[in-house]
């Protein structure tokens, strides 16, 4: 057992070894760091609370943590690297479960009935609120979590009144609130209850009403609500390290949220309260062109010639895992004196940073990893753009057509070098499901195949 006093203290290491870890995870040279930072932490953290004075059954907890790390470790050793975002999402659901139990258990301690007054009132709004946060979160990370793995339609399922029957939800559950605070002992366990059918209710169709394109977004978003869920138990729990480090979550989870907000050319708002990014308005813009293919060894050629060459990846290079054959052409291509860098649009792939992670796996260096407000402006300068197994974030119409739903959305103008191949296995959309001019324009051939296995080809003609 250690005193309160020695437990503080450990709680204000942690908090720090969390504070940096933030910190390392915001550079991909420092990212490992940052995670080490993040597990020391939440050692000390968890550590420290079970050796605190008030906790007892520890075989309990013990035999728990020791199944919850067997799963931990499995499901981790096994998740692809394209079903990140799935178990991202169900993870968030569990701290709003967590949420939830901890704030009825809080409800029913008989320590806390002991409370009077005002302090009483401050722990069952304490309650009252962490329990809406968790269950909107957990039942909104679940519908993302099916939604992501294909379970539940991608799209957005929106009815009339939607907004205005949120409203009135929100508005019963504050009314319950108020009766919930007033009802002595634990009898305002029923409003408790009521208020938590709806919380699940609104989670559900908050997340339901988001079309597939925003779901990058919501992700974080949920993130962001499962830090303040988890912030919410610590006010339970009075837990100091808990507070801190779901309001750490919390708003590192916001800010990512607004940083996507805006790759994606959304309003943060609307992304919250949902309904946008349903991506069955369609398009009145005609594309005009034709679609020319190329070789393996057309390319090669191209690559011989070409000074600069920037590559763009996209999901379909996580798909194929060719992020490997990728860097050996890199470093083949670098060997011949030739510039070559990588241009990385915000939300490629299927999770923030996915790309990054699988070129980071693959050791490709990260001073040729650009991002795309750093590749954009030199485009101009580009002489042989490969687009491999990426669509929507180099599609022209985002710019170009009003009547896109991806309008407005930033994208790398690839159509701007002097020429591109795309890389992809056929004429199919991408996540958003619309068509992609870039792949009639002029200046534009397409390499059909499997991406790894095109790469391959490559680097055996190059
Ligand atoms: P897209 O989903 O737009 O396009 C990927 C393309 O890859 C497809 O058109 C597909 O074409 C091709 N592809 C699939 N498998 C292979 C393969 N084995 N070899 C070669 N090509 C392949 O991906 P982008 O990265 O361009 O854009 C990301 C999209 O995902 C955006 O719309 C974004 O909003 C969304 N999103 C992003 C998230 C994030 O946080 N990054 C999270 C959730 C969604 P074909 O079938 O013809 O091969």
């Amino acid at each position: 057992m250690i005193s309160t006093g020695l437990q503080t203290a450990a709680y204000l290491v942690a908090a720090i070894l969390f504070i940096l870890s933030l910190g390392g995870l915001s550079s991909q040279e420092s990212a490992k760091r940052g995670v080490l930072y993040g597990m020391t932490g939440m050692f000390i953290a968890i550590a420290s609370t079970m050796l605190g004075d008030n906790v007892h059954g520890h075989i309990y907890l013990l035999i728990a943590i020791a199944i919850a790390s067997i799963i931990g470790i499995v499901v981790a050793r096994k998740v692809q690297m394209t079903a990140m975002p799935q178990l991202v999402a169900i993870l968030h659901s569990f701290v709003g479960l967590a949420a939830v139990l901890v704030g009825f258990g809080s409800y029913i301690d008989p320590h806390a009935q002991e409370l009077a007054g005002g302090e009483r009132l401050i722990h069952l709004i304490e309650i009252f609120v962490g329990v809406f946060i968790g269950a909107v979160t957990f039942t909104g990370s679940v519908v993302a979590w099916g939604k992501l793995d294909g379970k539940i339609t991608g799209k957005a399922l929106q009815y009339k009144g939607r907004h205005l029957v949120n409203i009135i939800l929100v508005i019963i559950s504050i009314i319950l609130g108020v009766m919930f605070a007033q009802a002595a002992g634990t009898s305002g366990m029923t409003y408790l209850l009521i208020m938590t059918g709806i919380a699940l209710f609104i989670g559900v169709m908050l997340v339901m009403a988001i079309g597939g394109a925003d779901m990058p977004v919501v992700v974080s978003m949920l993130n962001s609500y499962s830090g303040w869920a988890a912030s919410a138990a610590g006010f339970m729990l009075g837990n100091d390290l808990l507070i801190v480090t779901g309001a750490l979550v919390g708003s590192s989870g916001a800010i990512l949220s607004i940083i996507m907000c805006e790759a994606m050319n959304r309003s943060f708002l609307s992304v919250i309260f949902g309904g946008f990014g349903n991506t069955s308005s369609s398009s009145s813009q005609k594309i005009e062109g034709e679609v020319t293919a190329t070789s393996h060894s057309e390319l090669a050629d191209m690559l011989h010639q070409a000074q600069n060459i920037l590559i763009v990846p996209g999901y379909g290079m996580a798909v194929a895992k060719a992020q490997y054959p990728i860097h050996e052409l890199v470093k083949k291509l670098q060997n011949d004196g030739k510039k070559v860098t990588f241009g990385i649009h915000p939300v490629a792939g299927r999770l923030p940073g996915h790309m990054n992670v699988l070129l980071a796996e693959a050791n490709v260096p990260y001073d040729i990893v650009l991002e795309m407000d750093e590749v954009n402006p030199e485009m101009e300068d580009i002489d042989l753009v490969m687009v491999i197994g990426a669509n929507d974030i180099v599609n022209p119409a985002a710019l170009e057509d009003e009547g896109s739903p991806i309008y407005g959305m930033p994208v790398i103008e690839v159509w701007r070098a002097k020429k591109v191949i795309v890389m992809k296995r056929s004429m199919a959309t991408g996540y958003a499901g619309i068509q992609n001019p870039l792949f009639f324009k002029e200046n534009t051939d397409m390499l059909y195949g499997d991406a790894k296995q095109s790469v391959d080809e490559l680097n055996k003609l190059y």
